[in-house]
């Protein structure tokens, strides 16, 4: 297999609102997922605020690591958008004028009835030598510059002799976004166009993260492919990235890798990607023409929810019911008086009736209950909070799961992990 160079590249956020906390700065995130898919490293992200010595500092302090400087923000008419007037003085060149850029400014507010304040006119211009980076979408157009190591020299950049780009986008994410797609993606995958990365996801249910970690630490130390464990809401994913010449290149390389994992991990792993456990149940009932429903308490139609959100779920879900109330267990799914006196409404006994009498009610061939203290009230020593049960009547029985979930975790946390486990419940169910 070929060495393939890593390119790498850096983000440099402007804006004084992204450091007061006034807005998220969603542009990194979306570019540096964007950067992952061509296989493009990015080791560091900087904010910065609407100042031109700083602006200039993180500038120069990026491209003396990157191959590649991308940065978002200060492309406007006013004041404190400084990004292309620093990015000409850290290099020391003069900034053109460019009339076409102009015309379209120009065109742009009369087209919408306005006159375009003079402001405006210095969205016209760019540093000597750049090229423009058109911004289909809004006034300010971005720029391109790939700046020759006689400039890096003179800017005092470190490792002078390769060449470095910088690209400068507006701060609007949805411009950004249009100018990211439509020329400075193409543009790196063509500079940099020998060398992909392919990835996959593996995800479990029913493992914690440092159980999985240590169950596959050996893998955790490659270095191409590369595993890395992440954990949250109760699963776990195992991601397993290559990098190579090419797609089908990178995904031969993965695969003695996903095998392994797929064998060691058994019924733990239940899909990959976008896999969702309710998805993945959904696809094994249509398989088995088989239909479902759920009877809920705690979880408050979350697992109902849940279910439905799957595309074609009418295909399997029968009927759904919240019975929050002991009265509306008794009267809809015909849990007994007595079992509710004896063992209370979260209990193993009451699961197991609301299950049942939920599969007859609904006329299903499964159906789940759910019953428990989602707190953070509600709880005492012999039923804490985060003590859930879970039912689940087939033809062939019915079984149950307790749960006993820490009770720190939030309300949220808690419903969401017992609809989960529901969900699994019948993932293991259908697997057999
Ligand atoms: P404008 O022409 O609107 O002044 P600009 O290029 O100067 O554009 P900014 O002024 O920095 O960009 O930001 C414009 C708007 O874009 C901000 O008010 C904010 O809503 C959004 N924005 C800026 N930076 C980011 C970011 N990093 N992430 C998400 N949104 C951002
Ligand atoms: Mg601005």
């Amino acid at each position: 297999m070929k060495e393939v160079p890593v390119p790498s590249c850096e983000l440099l956020s402007v804006g004084t609102e992204l450091l007061l906390g006034q807005i998220l700065n969603t542009n990194s995130q979306y570019l540096s997922s964007e950067l992952a898919g061509i296989g493009i490293n990015c080791f560091y992200q900087t904010t910065v605020g609407d100042n031109k010595p700083r602006i200039i500092s993180c500038m120069k302090e990026a491209l003396s690591r990157a191959d590649v400087l991308l940065i978002t923000g200060g492309l406007g008419p006013t004041a404190d958008d400084l990004t292309t007037e620093c990015l000409a003085e850290a290099f020391n060149v003069p900034l053109i004028f460019d009339e076409t850029v102009m015309e379209r400014i120009e065109a742009f507010f009369r087209t919408r009835g306005y006159k375009m304040p003079e402001t405006n006119r210095k969205q016209a211009l760019r540093p000597e030598g750049s090229d423009l980076l058109p911004n289909p979408r809004g006034t300010a157009p971005g720029t391109i510059w790939v700046i020759p190591p006689a400039l890096l020299r003179k800017g005092g950049i470190t490792n002078p002799d390769k060449e470095r780009i910088v690209m400068t986008f507006p701060g609007v994410p949805g411009e950004m976004k249009t100018m990211w797609k439509e020329t400075a993606e193409p543009f790196l995958v063509t500079r940099f166009g020998d060398n992909v990365l392919w990835s996959i996801e593996l995800k479990q249910y029913g493992i914690g993260e440092s159980a999985l970690a240590e169950k596959f630490a050996h893998l955790l130390e490659l270095e191409n492919p590369t595993v890395a464990p992440y954990a949250g809401r109760g699963e776990c994913r195992l991601r397993v990235t290559a990098r190579a010449g090419s797609i089908a290149e990178a995904q031969q390389l993965a695969q003695p890798i996903i095998d392994e994992i797929k064998t060691k991990s058994g019924q733990l792993l239940y899909g990959t990607n976008d896999d969702t456990l309710e998805i993945v149940i959904g696809r094994l009932l249509t398989e088995k023409k088989l239909s479902l429903a759920a009877a809920e308490s705690c979880t408050g139609g979350l697992v109902s929810k849940r279910l439905t959100d799957v595309a074609g779920s009418s295909a399997y879900v029968r009927l759904n019911v919240v019975t929050y109330d002991n009265e509306a267990k008794e009267r809809l799914l015909g849990v007994r008086k007595e079992t509710l006196e004896e063992h209370g409404a979260v209990s193993k006994e009451c699961v197991i009736e609301m299950a049942e009498g939920m599969r007859k009610l609904a006329n299903a061939d499964l159906a789940l209950s759910i019953s428990g203290i989602a707190g953070p009230a509600g709880g005492t020593e012999a039923k804490p909070v985060g003590l859930i049960y879970i039912g689940l009547a087939t033809p062939t029985g019915t079984t149950t799961t307790k749960l006993t979930l820490p009770s720190h975790i939030s309300r949220k946390e808690i419903r969401y992990r017992s609809a989960s486990e529901a969900l699994n419940m019948v993932r293991l169910y259908l697997l057999g």
